[in-house]
């Protein structure tokens, strides 16, 4: 059985050749998975019964088994398991108009972030393509017959499981099958890809002429070296100072805003004086930078606690009366765990037990 998913159009093309099917054929099939979301090549209902029974029995339409779908008023998380037995989480955000669909890109991480339950396993894999591409076909047949604009994903952000740059090419070629036209067709300008903020990857994405014309999300979670480096690790290698200048320097397309994450953690990095700290790092640049706040969400495995609500506000506060646009993000997906920095590779316990899986 061969994957068909997680291929560009050209190589579904070089696979109809080596195949003996037209052309055509392949644009057929690529509409079928990218815009019809079918995983059934019965229902290719445009092409003859006979290459149908033969899609049935040699090619495969997906990569990733549908383990489990919790649904929360203002999001749904999904499951999944690899096929190698790795299980991959990837959540469905409900905005005012539209969904925003938040995909993991690796099995674990590496980067240690010290807040974060993704980092305590380590990291197991890189996912593929393939297996970042399979989240969203998933997803999307559960919602294509929804009416519209409910039917279709609107915008993506890899902030999932995993640093995405350091998947670099996998990552690249997921986003290469989200913006093609002849396809899944997903706007440049409504993908996102949040980092951590290691300094050659950034680098890396600056340079490559797909990536740097998707949005940069930095969970900078800090206004300086010390309290980055406490709770961000990867800090000490990779120094404020410098990721501050390449921020600032970064080459941004026409209209667009770096986003500047920060997880608010309770007597951490959530005093006023910190608030002043980074409206001071911010304001002279700021026409290059959005805030978006993301008061802390506790889990049952990690030490940190949320602030106080009031707290949350002032720190908001400090940075909209230095006219730096900044939001808070309640973080919808709390109350699957799905939020940023909560999604875990580690549950082939819980899932034995589904009262427990939506707790762990
Ligand atoms: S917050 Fe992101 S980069 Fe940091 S450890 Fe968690 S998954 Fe990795």
């Amino acid at each position: 059985m061969e994957l068909l998913i997680g291929k560009t159009l050209n190589e579904l093309r070089e696979w109809a050749l080596k195949h003996n099917l037209e052309r055509y054929r392949a644009d057929q099939i690529y509409q079928w998975v990218y815009k019809k979301w079918e995983d059934n090549p019965e229902r290719f209902t445009n092409i003859s019964k006979e290459l149908r029974k033969w899609l049935k029995e040699n090619a495969k339409f997906h990569t990733l088994e549908k383990i489990e779908r919790v649904e929360a008023p203002d999001s749904v998380k999904y499951l999944f398991k690899t096929e190698d037995g790795h299980l991959v989480e990837t959540v469905l955000i409900r905005e005012k108009d539209h969904w925003t669909l938040c995909v993991s890109t690796q099995i674990g991480c590496n980067v240690g972030c010290k807040f974060c339950a993704t980092a305590r396993d380590g990291l197991i894999r890189n996912l593929t393509a393939a297996e970042i591409v399979d989240q969203l076909l998933w997803v999307q047949k559960d919602i294509r017959d929804l009416d519209k604009p409910w039917n279709k994903v609107r915008n993506i952000v890899f902030m999932g499981m995993g640093e995405p740059l350091a998947n670099f090419n996998n990552l690249k070629k997921a986003v290469e099958i989200f913006v093609d036209q002849k396809g899944v067709d997903i706007s440049k300008r409504r993908l996102t890809i949040s980092s951590s903020g290691i300094l050659y990857q950034l680098r890396k994405m600056a340079q490559d002429p797909l990536l740097r014309n998707v949005n940069l999300a930095i969970s900078l979670n800090a206004p300086n070296q010390k309290i980055r480096e406490e709770i961000m690790p990867i800090t000490k290698t990779n120094p404020f100072d410098e990721l501050w200048d390449l921020l600032v320097n970064y080459p941004l397309p026409e209209g667009r805003k770096i986003t500047l994450e920060y997880v608010l953690i309770k007597d951490i990095n959530d005093q006023r004086e910190h608030a002043e700290e980074l409206a001071r790092l911010i304001k002279p640049h700021r026409k290059r930078f959005k805030v978006n706040l993301i008061p802390y969400n506790p889990s049952p495995i990690l030490p940190y606690e949320r602030p106080p609500e009031g707290r949350i506000y002032e720190f908001q506060k400090v940075l909209l009366d230095n006219a730096i646009i900044t939001t808070i993000r309640w973080s919808k997906g709390q109350d699957v765990f799905g939020a940023c920095g909560q999604l875990r590779a580690k549950r082939e316990i819980p899932l034995l037990n589904r009262g427990e899986f939506v707790k762990n």
